[in-house]
């Protein structure tokens, strides 16, 4: 406790002795110099247990970075994420070992946000299963338990500390990108079996189905209640939106 104490005031005596910011490892440097709009997401082979060994690793916080670099890293973040048509992507997702995420919050406008060293500040008691893929392990998906709600305090890329309240499919957004931050992945929580995407997506629609019967038959507010989290399980997944596009322009192709 004293030790992580010490640390703390040593990193805080570091960001502010050095109004630049941090100096970044050269490979790190490279990464945010990027000349490219977006940067590579890298990968983590769950069966193999091998891939990009920053997936594995613990972030370093990330505020002390200069806002030069702040800024650069949050562009190309989000030029990626927009790219891959996910609804979350975390730095090390990217290479980086560093403490920040990019949400889409699912309210009307999918805003996207950007957290800095966020800090999980209260997890309710209270757990809901739901499917998860992420953009880092191509191919596969699962099933995932996650607190139904959150407090959520981080930073923004301008240094402002923000709150985020979140509940249901944002939450889940969030504590699948938090675990990023600390080397952890979904596969490493599942709850029940790794399966092949189209798998997924079949037990889903089943799923879904039974949501939606349970929906017509229910005459109280549990009704709007089991559709919510059928859409929200549907959307449960990093890459998913990518893919139904792909899908999409495909099946557009063939007529
Ligand atoms: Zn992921």
């Amino acid at each position: 406790m004293r030790r992580a104490s010490l640390l703390l005031s040593l990193v805080l005596f570091a960001s502010c002795a050095s109004p630049k910011g941090a100096t970044l490892p050269a490979a790190e440097r490279r990464l945010v110099d990027s000349p490219g709009p977006t940067l590579e997401i890298v990968t983590w082979d769950p069966a193999k247990a091998t891939g990009h060994p920053v997936l594995r690793q613990k972030a370093r916080p990330a505020a002390g970075l200069a806002k030069a670099d702040l800024a650069k890293l949050d562009r190309l973040l989000r030029a990626t994420l927009e790219k891959s048509g996910g609804v979350g992507l975390a730095a090390p997702q990217v290479g980086l070992p560093l403490r920040v995420f990019l949400v889409q919050l699912q309210d009307g406008a999918k805003t996207v946000i950007t957290c800095v060293d966020p800090v999980i500040e209260v997890r309710s008691e209270a757990t809901v299963d739901g499917y998860e893929g992420c953009l880092s392990i191509p191919g596969v998906g699962g099933k995932v338990r996650r607190h139904e709600s959150l407090q959520v305090r981080c930073l923004s890329i301008e240094g402002r500390v923000k709150i985020y309240e979140t509940s249901g499919f944002e939450a889940r957004i969030f504590q699948h990108e938090y675990d990023h931050l600390e080397g952890r992945l979904y596969t490493d929580v599942l709850d029940g079996e790794l399966m092949p995407i189209e798998e997924m997506r079949r037990r889903r629609a089943a799923e879904d189905g039974r949501a939606a019967e349970d929906g017509r038959a229910a005459e109280d507010g549990r009704a709007a209640e089991d559709s919510r989290a059928a859409e929200d399980s549907r959307a449960a997944e990093d890459g998913r939106a990518a893919e139904d596009s792909r899908a999409a322009e495909a099946e557009a192709e063939k007529k």
